[in-house]
């Protein structure tokens, strides 16, 4: 019965480690899904300010030709001007010139205000475009990464599946099946008992089956967490308990 359940302990750290590893590969798909957030953030970002760019450009095309539009009143008030039949005329020709020259100045400071805006934002555009190609090549590389590393996962869990299925086939079935069942209602099946507790639940044993997991010619369970329980001095190899004494 010794050999039984050194056998479990032994299926039982496999199954840990396949559980251990099956939990790195989920890992996996949701890193790379953050990566992919990312990168649509700041492409996303990048097509918000290009629009912006687009807006800018247009409404200084319409600026433009409203600055045409100012130079040609300008035009038409001095005509006015030079037409002027009497002073009241004049006056007003005058003053008719004067404020549409000040429409064309505004208007130039606005169109030069606007070229000023339109090679700042395409300076900007052309580093956000240079950082988004770096996220996208990082996303990439992180994704062929990520294959890699999910291929080394399954090879790993393949490879732990083979040898844990040789150490299933040493167990007797009926402890098997035993074994399975408390595996998926608690996760730890087998579990040490030292100084008369049980190391699943921390409960103390009582005596009479204390005495029983001492002989060893049995499988027994906690009565509290109802896991497989061996006694912990049973199972230490002659070799190392020798160990101990010397070292001791
Ligand atoms: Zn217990």
């Amino acid at each position: 019965m010794r050999d039984q359940l050194k056998r479990l302990e032994e299926l039982q750290r496999h199954d840990a480690r396949i559980q251990e590893l099956e939990n790195a590969l989920k890992a996996v798909p949701a890193k790379l899904a953050t990566n992919q957030a990312d990168l649509a953030r700041v492409e996303a970002l990048l097509v918000s300010e290009r629009a912006q760019l687009a807006e800018t450009e247009r409404y200084y095309g319409e600026q433009k030709g409203q600055l045409e539009q100012d130079e040609e009143n300008v035009t038409g008030a001095k005509h006015k001007l030079s037409q002027a039949k009497n002073s009241k005329e004049y006056m007003a020709a005058q003053r008719e010139t004067e404020s549409r020259r000040d429409g064309v100045a505004s208007r130039e400071a606005e169109v030069a205000k606007l070229v000023d805006a339109i090679e700042a934002k395409k300076k900007v555009l052309g580093e956000r475009a240079q950082s988004v190609e770096e996220v996208r090549a990082s996303v990439e590389k992180d994704g062929e990464l990520a294959r890699v590393r999910v291929a080394e996962i399954e090879a790993k869990i393949a490879a732990i599946r083979i040898e844990r299925d040789q150490v299933a086939r040493d167990v007797r079935p009926e402890v098997l099946k035993r074994y399975s069942g408390i595996r998926i209602r608690r996760g730890l099946a087998v579990v040490g008992v030292r100084n008369g507790t049980c190391r699943g639940c921390n409960m103390n044993i009582p005596p009479q089956l204390y005495n029983v997991l001492q002989r060893g010619s049995s499988i027994e369970t906690c009565p509290s967490c109802h896991r497989i329980i061996y006694w912990e001095d049973l199972m230490k190899d002659p070799e190392s308990a020798k160990g101990d004494t010397t070292a001791g």
